[in-house]
């Protein structure tokens, strides 16, 4: 296959069969591997849409400038679309995010701001709009920005139903909630049931706001745009489940996954073993290289060591 542009490589990613789970034997679970993006994970699909609607609507223009707050890889996702269309990009990045995340932001063409990690990403964001006055710039603005959910509602569901017609569960992160929102208001009509993951430390099951291992997952507030009706049920995953299935999926099926990835199977594996038959979904937003020197080798083989976890 001959590819005369990264462009053509966003999107059309493989659904892989996960057989080495803990999980009843008629119970199929798959996860879309969004690694085999051309910027490495499931927001390239996000940074093109933000982009294009922008141009369409008059926002911004070749030329112009745009500023993001982001934890990087939306970053990134940006930073493709907006080198394809002649616009600098500015992020606004807490300095905890992972190094790779940012360094490859920066290698794309953007310029990466940090903000004070204990301002979290409102502290960020806050930033990025005070950035956008003084450089005259559009913010896409992710957490609001109803082209983000919009960037997964037809394309990323017709991809997963062109290989899976009958989607019994569809699980998925939520750190700004765009791609869970996206898939589960296509595939909610269809009888599916939509279940959203987030870390211990993220509110949408009434816990406290705090600190996770677990990147690109975990919220502050409510999405705007992450309707309750969507949500059939939540999983509050910590951050040794994550890791512990990090390590499993390396080990066991030679597969590269970043944290949330992990979360999220984490709880497709409780949602398994409440099925006697049926498939499940799953989005694997990003891959484990991305996280090395956040030290996620480490934090995997300790709870792949931890009993409790192993006996599952
Ligand atoms: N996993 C990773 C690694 C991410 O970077 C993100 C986006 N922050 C997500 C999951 C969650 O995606 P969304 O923002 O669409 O909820």
């Amino acid at each position: 296959m001959i590819v005369r542009d990264v462009y053509e490589l966003i999107g059309n990613t493989p659904l892989i069969e996960l057989r080495t789970l803990p999980v009843p034997a008629n119970v199929k679970v798959y996860g879309k591997l969004e690694m085999m993006n051309p910027g490495g994970s499931v927001k390239d699909r996000l940074g093109i849409n933000l982009i294009e609607r922008a141009i369409e609507r008059g926002d911004v223009a070749p030329g112009g400038t745009v500023i993001e707050p982001t934890a990087g890889n939306t970053g990134i996702g940006l930073a493709l679309a907006c080198q394809r269309f002649g616009i600098r990009l500015m992020t606004v990045t807490p300095e905890k995010f992972s190094q790779e995340k940012q360094a490859l932001m920066r290698l794309l063409g953007a310029t990466v701001v940090n903000t004070p990690t204990e301002l979290g990403m409102k502290g960020a964001i806050a930033h990025a709009i005070e950035l956008a006055k003084e450089h005259d710039a559009y913010v896409p603005e992710q957490f609001s920005n109803p082209d983000n959910p919009d960037a997964y509602v037809d394309i990323l569901s017709h991809e997963l139903l062109k290989d899976v017609p009958q989607i019994d569960v569809f699980v998925a992160g939520a750190g700004s909630g765009g791609t869970f929102t996206g898939v589960a208001k296509s595939l909610k009509p269809l009888g599916t049931k939509t279940v959203v993951v987030e870390p211990v430390g993220s509110i949408l099951n009434g816990g406290e706001p705090g600190p996770h291992k677990i990147e690109g997952i975990g919220v502050e507030k409510w999405p705007p745009f992450l309707k309750r009706a969507y949500v059939d049920a939540i999983h509050t995953i910590t951050d040794e489940e994550a890791f512990y299935y990090v390590a499993h999926l390396a080990k066991q099926e030679g597969l590269l996954i970043g944290s949330s990835s992990g979360a999220a199977i984490a709880a497709c594996v409780k949602e398994a073993n409440q099925l006697t038959e049926g498939t499940i979904v799953t989005i694997l937003p990003d891959s484990a290289e991305r996280y090395l020197s956040q030290g996620i080798v480490k934090e995997a083989e300790h709870a792949y060591k931890d009993s409790t976890h192993s006996r599952r």
